[in-house]
Formats: structure tokens, C-alpha cells, sequence
């Protein structure tokens, strides 16, 4: 049909025939204007057309919110049966060690409430966003912390101020580096050789970006984890927990189950230890993200993981008009992630990337994330992941500021990642 731009002389049938005008919103009849917005007429047709093009976009909405309802109700499932074991567990938890951490969580508020100039109205703000402890505030940007706790910018430049100078953040001796470094704590992943790769299990301090095809091993690796930081240190854990964030709603408790059970360990406290957020959209994945930052010290959280980092901001980006914001979202959603490794050096945070198959390559492995530079800019190690023989998996250490890279092979059973 012709479109009310390309006509040139009245209505639809050329007569003078008055039209709606989408730029003034209303009637044109005769006189200058007429002709001047013709280009901007709306005729009954383009009306149609309109209507139409609504309709199918309602219809493929409302399948999208179907598909919604059903990954929710997969979830609240598994939100039953957690709570289900939640309340069962409630007689055999650790009530000393959880009195310890809530201690700690206050003592960082504590300190927070002693900055100058934090009353009760200012400290509220601070920790309703998330900014509950010395080192939050420090590391975060003063513009981020002014947007999300809606404090003026003098009051947040004094707070960032003296909240470094408490932290005595600033230059150090390379000895002070290496003291530290000497001394970091790692967890296992199940696997001698890919912990070998790592330089003997993954640290903490960073964000390491599990990256490769679908069936890899991405999510088995997170759920792994998600058991061995709960392990005492002399066993290659953190005697912490974990937090979960789901995007792709491939989270299983049975897989949990299979792989405390090949620790020997008590599943249901394995269970109860791993904090589940599903998050349905970008934007509840970045807003999980923040609220994480309220309960790392609360609930004595060591490994955040995020499966996988960029799947949605890829379906909901769409077409090239849209990268440069897409890439500016996810950059900043990564450095939400890195500055929990700053705020908090004992926390390790895993995301994984599912690579973006390139067609022009044919030959040799497309060892390209998803999400582009700004990925590989933002994580600290990075390892592509591979199918090798069977349950085998080849994994490569693609970047990392100090170690070589390595290739590891690891295998995926029953009870989880062994070698
Ligand atoms: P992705 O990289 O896409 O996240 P996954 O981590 O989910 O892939 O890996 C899926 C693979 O893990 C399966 O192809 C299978 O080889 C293995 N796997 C999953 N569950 C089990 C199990 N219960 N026993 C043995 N292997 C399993
Ligand atoms: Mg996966």
C-alpha cells in the first residue's frame, strides 16, 4: 500500500481530502499547513496498517509472557522444594558460626554510621543501596553511589573520601602485594589438572569468565563450585557459601545432590548454603547483582556465579542500532561484578559466556565470547572450554595476568567434575 508520504497531492485519492496529522495531532483541512504536513498524514489505511502491526506485536508478547509464566512456575518449584528443605534443616544449623557472620555485617555497618556527617536518614540511603560497609563505598564511583542512594554530591564525595582514608587505600610496597598474594585463598573445582591450570584451584580477589559452546561444561563447573566453597580450607574450600544467579533457568538441586554425595557431604546443608536467584530479565540480573552486595557479609557468601552473563541482554539487544548500548549495559554490569572482588578480596565471582559461533571461521575454535572486548576486557582470567572424548573436556587458560597458557583436561560424571 502507499504510504501517506510518497502522495503528492491531497488524500489517498488525490482529491483534497482533509487527513489526520500525526506531527500536530490533529485534523488539517486546507491552507498552507495542508500541504506543508502532508508527509505527516495518517489516512485511514495507514491506520489499518498501524493496527495490524500492534496486533501481531501483542501476539508475540503474549507468547513471550507464556514462556515467562512457565519458567516461573519451573522455579517456584524448586523455591518449594528448597524451602521445603530450608524448614528442615532449621534444627541442625550452625547457630554459632551464623551469629559470627551477622556480628561482622553489623561491625561494617557500624563503621559506616561512624563516617562524618552519616545520621540515621543518610545511612539508611546508603544501605538501601548497597552500600553498607567502608570498602562499598570507597570503590564504587561517587556518580553511582550518588544515582542509586540519592544523596547529593558534596555529602558523597565526603564519604568516598573518608572511607578511603579509613581503608588507608592508596599507593603500597610490591612486597605489601605479594604478602597478600602469597596468602590467597582458592577453591578446587574437582579436578587436579584444571586446578594446575589455574595455578592450584581458582583465587579469589577475581572474576573469572568460563567461556564456550552449549554442553561444555559451563554450568556442571558452577555447580561444582557452588559445592567445594562450602568445603573447610584443608580440603580445597572456603568454608563459605554461595550465591547463584540463573539467567537461563538451568539450575538443578539434583545435580547439588549427585555432587555432595560424591563428596560425602550432607546435601541438604549443601543445599541450604547456596543462595538461588533467578533472574528473567537484564535488568533483575543487574538489580540481583546489587542486592548480592548486601548479603555477601550477611550470609558469609565466598563465590557469586552468573550463568551466564550475557545471554539476555542478547536477545533483548536487538539489530545494530542497539550494540553501543548493549555494550555499555554489560560493561557495566561486569564492573558491578569487579568491584565485589575489590570490596570484598575473600569473594570469587564466576560468570560463564556461551561464544557467539562465527561464520566466517572454519577451520579452528571461534575463541571469541559473546559480548566481544568488552568481556574479555572486564574478566581477569579467562578460560575457553571444549568438548573433547566422551564425558572429556578440554579447558584453555585464554588470558590471565600471570598465568601461561595452559591447556587441562577434565571429565564430567555422575558426581561431577573429576579428572
Ligand atoms: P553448558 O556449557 O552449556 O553450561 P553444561 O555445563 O550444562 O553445559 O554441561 C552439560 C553436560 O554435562 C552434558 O552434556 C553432560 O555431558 C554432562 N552432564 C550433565 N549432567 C550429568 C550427569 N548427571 N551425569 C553425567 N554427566 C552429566
Ligand atoms: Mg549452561
Amino acid at each position: 500500500m502507499a504510504k501517506a508520504s510518497e502522495m503528492n497531492n491531497g488524500g489517498p485519492s488525490g482529491n483534497g481530502e482533509p487527513y489526520f496529522c500525526k506531527e500536530c495531532k490533529r485534523n488539517h483541512t486546507k491552507g498552507k499547513i495542508y500541504k506543508e504536513h502532508l508527509k505527516f498524514a495518517q489516512f485511514e489505511t495507514d491506520k489499518k496498517e498501524i493496527e495490524e502491526e500492534s496486533e501481531s506485536n501483542e501476539k508475540e508478547l503474549e507468547s513471550e509472557v507464556e514462556e515467562i509464566f512457565e519458567g516461573l512456575e519451573e522455579e517456584e518449584d524448586i523455591t518449594i522444594e528448597l524451602d521445603e528443605m530450608e524448614e528442615e534443616l532449621e534444627l541442625d544449623s550452625d547457630s554459632d558460626s551464623d551469629e559470627v557472620i551477622i556480628n561482622d555485617a553489623n561491625a561494617c555497618v557500624e563503621a559506616v554510621k561512624k563516617l562524618p556527617g552519616v545520621g540515621e536518614a543518610t545511612l539508611k540511603k546508603l544501605i538501601k543501596a548497597g552500600f553498607s560497609s567502608l570498602e562499598s563505598i570507597a570503590y564504587t564511583p561517587p556518580k553511582i553511589i550518588q544515582n542509586e542512594s540519592g544523596l547529593g554530591d558534596k555529602t558523597t564525595a565526603k564519604l568516598v573520601k573518608a572511607s578511603m582514608s579509613q581503608l588507608k587505600i592508596g599507593f603500597k610496597s610490591a612486597e605489601d602485594v605479594w604478602a597478600y598474594r602469597k596468602n590467597i585463598s582458592r577453591i578446587t573445582t574437582g579436578s587436579q589438572e584444571l586446578d594446575d591450570l589455574f595455578g592450584g584451584g581458582i583465587e579469589t580477589g577475581c572474576v573469572v569468565e568460563f567461556f564456550g559452546e552449549f554442553r561444555t561444561g559451563k554450568t556442571q563447573i558452577a555447580h561444582q563450585l557452588c559445592v567445594n566453597v562450602q568445603l573447610p580450607e584443608e580440603d580445597g574450600g572456603l568454608n563459605g557459601n554461595a550465591l547463584y544467579i540463573d539467567t537461563e533457568g538451568t539450575f538443578r538441586p539434583e545435580r547439588i545432590i549427585q555432587m555432595s554425595e560424591g563428596l560425602d557431604l550432607d546435601h541438604k546443608k549443601i543445599l541450604k548454603n547456596i543462595i538461588f536467584g533467578r533472574a528473567y530479565n537484564s535488568d533483575h540480573q543487574i538489580l540481583l547483582t546489587k542486592e548480592a552486595t548486601n548479603l555477601i557479609k550477611e550470609k558469609n557468601i565466598k563465590l557469586i556465579i552468573v550463568d551466564s552473563l550475557i545471554g539476555h541482554f542478547r536477545s533483548e539487544y536487538v539489530g545494530r542500532g542497539t550494540l553501543a548500548v548493549r555494550q555499555q549495559t554489560i560493561n557495566t554490569h561486569l564492573h558491578d561484578l569487579l568491584r565485589l572482588t575489590d570490596i570484598f578480596p575473600e569473594l570469587c565471582v564466576i560468570v560463564t559466556n556461551q561464544v557467539q559461533s562465527k561464520p566466517d571461521v572454519f577451520y579452528g575454535n571461534p575463541t571469541v565470547a559473546a559480548g566481544g572486548n568488552i568481556v574479555a576486557h572486564g574478566s581477569t582470567i579467562r578460560v575457553y572450554l571444549r568438548k573433547g572424548k566422551g564425558e572429556q573436556r578440554v579447558a584453555k587458560m585464554i588470558d590471565a595476568p600471570h598465568l601461561p597458557e595452559g591447556e587441562a583436561v577434565f571429565s564430567i560424571t555422575e558426581n561431577g567434575i573429576t579428572d
